[in-house]
C-alpha cells in the first residue's frame, strides 16, 4: 500500500501496471496511481487509448485535452474509495460538423452525470437486499450522505421495477394486504396497501414467493385495476389465485382472472375458526362469572392454548385445557368450538387431498346446524367460501403461506429504515428485498 504521498509504483500513463489494472475490475480502464486522501483511497484511472468516432458525424475524432471526473466507487480495504477518471476529450476534425468537442463516456464505469460508479450502485443495491443494510450505513461506508446514496439506488430500482419481464411466467398469484403507516391519512394516503405476490412453483414444486407490486388501498377495485394494467397475456397465464376471505378480492379474481381457480388461503380460514373459539370463550366467561376474563379464571388461563394446534400441546397444557373444560357445565360450549377449530385446522394437514375434501364437505354441512351460535355463524361464512375452500384440495395445497415470509422481511426493513414516509420509496425497497426485482 503506497503511503499518502507516493503514487502507485507504476509510472503513468505510458506503461500502467497490469496487475493493478486487473484488480481495478473495470475492463478497458487502467490505473494511473493510487493515493490516500485522509481516510479515503483515491484511484486515478484512464481508458486504454482507442479510436473514438464523433457522436454526430461518425468521423474519427482527434484527442483534444483531458478532463477529470471524481466518482464514488465501492469501498475497498475497509475504506471509502474515490475513482478519479481522467477522461479524454475529443474534437471532431470535420469542419462542416456541429459536433465540436465531446468527452468519452462508458456506462459500465458510470452513467452520464452520475455521482456513483455503476458498480458502487450495484454494491449498494446488493447490500440492501442481501445483508439488510440501512441506507445510512451504506452512506457511511461510501463516505457520502444519505441522499446521494438513495438517489443513485432509487434510480436503479426504478429502472428494474419498470422492466415488464419481471411479470413473466406467473401461474400462481397471491394477494395480501398490510398496514404501512399509522399517521393521518390526509398526509400519507391510505393506511392499507394491497400486495400482489408471485407464488409460482419451481420444477421441484417449491414456492419462492416474490412480491410483484404494492398498490395503495384495500379493495377489489385496486386489485382489479392492477390486473387490468398487467395485460391479457399476464392474466391468462394465471391458473391459481389465492386470497384471504375478502369479498372484494374475490370479485376482482372472478372478473379479471376468469380462467384461474380461486383458492381461499388456509391460514385465514384457520384464523376464522380460532376467532370463533375466542368469541365463544368470551361469551361463556361473561355468562358464568359476569365479568371479563381475569387472572385465575379457568377460561382466561387457557386463552392462548385454545389457539394452538392440539398436536403441539405439551401434556401439561393438555391437562390444563381439560381441567378448564371440566370446571363448569357451560364450558362444554368452549370445548365444542375448540374441537371444531381443531377439525378445521386438521383439514389442511390431511396428506390425502380426497380425504381432506371429504372432511371439508362434512364440516361445511354440519357446522351451520350447530346450536352454538358462533359456530353456526362460522359454518355459514365457510359455506359462502365453499368453492375456493374446496379448491385447496385440487391445487396441491395452494396457499398464501409464502407471503408470510415476505411480510416478515418487510417488517424487518421497516425497522432497519426507522419507518418510511414516502410510499414510492417504501414500494421500491419492499420490491427489492422481497424478490420482486432482480439486480
Ligand atoms: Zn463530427
Amino acid at each position: 500500500m503506497p503511503d499518502s504521498t507516493s503514487p502507485c509504483p507504476a509510472p503513468a500513463p505510458a506503461s500502467s501496471c497490469s496487475s493493478c489494472d486487473a484488480w481495478l475490475g473495470l475492463p478497458g480502464m487502467r490505473v494511473l496511481d493510487v493515493t490516500r486522501d485522509e481516510d479515503r483511497l483515491v484511484v486515478r484511472v484512464e481508458s486504454v487509448p482507442d479510436v473514438a468516432g464523433c457522436p454526430v458525424c461518425g468521423v474519427v475524432a482527434h484527442a483534444h485535452d483531458r478532463h477529470e471526473v471524481t466518482l464514488v466507487d465501492a469501498p475497498s480495504f475497509g475504506r471509502p474509495v474515490r475513482l478519479v477518471w481522467v477522461k479524454r476529450r475529443y474534437v471532431c476534425p470535420e469542419p462542416a460538423c456541429a459536433g465540436g468537442t465531446f468527452v468519452e463516456q462508458d456506462d459500465a464505469v458510470a452513467a452520464p452525470r452520475a455521482l456513483l460508479t455503476t458498480r458502487a450502485v450495484e454494491w449498494a443495491v446488493r447490500r440492501l437486499c442481501r445483508e439488510h443494510a440501512s441506507i445510512a450505513g451504506l452512506a457511511r461506508q461510501l463516505g457520502v450522505d444519505w441522499n446521494t446514496v438513495w438517489r443513485a439506488v432509487r434510480a436503479r430500482l426504478e429502472e428494474l421495477a419498470a422492466d415488464p419481464a419481471r411479470f413473466d411466467g406467473v401461474t400462481m398469484l397471491g394477494v395480501d394486504e398490510h398496514v404501512w403507516h399509522h399517521v393521518d391519512q390526509r398526509q400519507r394516503g391510505p393506511k392499507m396497501l394491497t400486495g400482489m405476490v408471485d407464488l409460482t412453483r419451481d420444477e421441484h414444486g417449491r414456492v419462492h414467493a416474490r412480491l410483484l407490486d404494492l398498490v395503495p388501498g384495500r379493495s377489489g377495485t385496486v386489485y382489479g385495476d392492477w390486473l387490468t394494467s398487467r395485460g391479457e397475456a399476464f392474466r391468462s397465464g394465471v391458473k391459481v389465485a389465492t386470497l384471504d376471505p375478502f369479498r372484494g378480492y374475490k370479485n376482482a379474481v372472478d372478473e379479471h382472472l376468469a380462467d384461474a381457480t380461486a383458492v381461499v388461503d388456509a391460514f385465514h380460514v384457520v384464523k376464522l375458526a380460532t376467532g370463533c373459539v375466542d368469541d365463544v370463550r368470551r361469551r361463556v366467561q361473561q355468562h358464568t362469572l359476569g365479568h371479563r376474563g381475569r387472572k385465575g379464571d379457568p377460561l382466561y388461563g387457557i386463552r392462548t392454548i385454545l389457539c394452538a394446534g392440539a398436536e403441539n400441546l405439551t401434556d401439561r397444557q393438555r391437562a390444563r385445557l381439560h381441567k378448564a373444560f371440566a370446571a363448569h357445565e357451560h364450558h362444554v360450549e368452549v370445548q365444542i368450538a375448540w374441537q371444531v377449530a381443531q377439525d378445521v385446522r386438521a383439514l389442511f394437514h390431511t396428506p390425502n387431498p380426497a380425504k381432506g375434501r371429504a372432511a371439508a364437505r362434512r364440516l361445511l354441512k354440519i357446522l351451520p346446524t350447530c346450536p352454538i351460535r358462533e359456530v353456526k355463524r362460522l359454518g355459514r361464512t365457510l359455506n359462502q367460501w365453499a368453492e375456493p375452500l374446496l379448491a385447496y384440495f385440487d391445487t396441491d395445497g395452494a396457499s398464501n403461506g409464502g407471503t408470510e415470509a415476505i411480510n416478515g422481511l418487510i417488517e424487518l426493513h421497516r425497522r432497519i429504515a426507522r419507518g418510511f414516509r414516502n410510499r414510492d420509496n417504501y414500494r421500491l425497497r419492499c420490491l427489492l428485498i422481497a424478490g420482486g426485482l432482480t439486480p
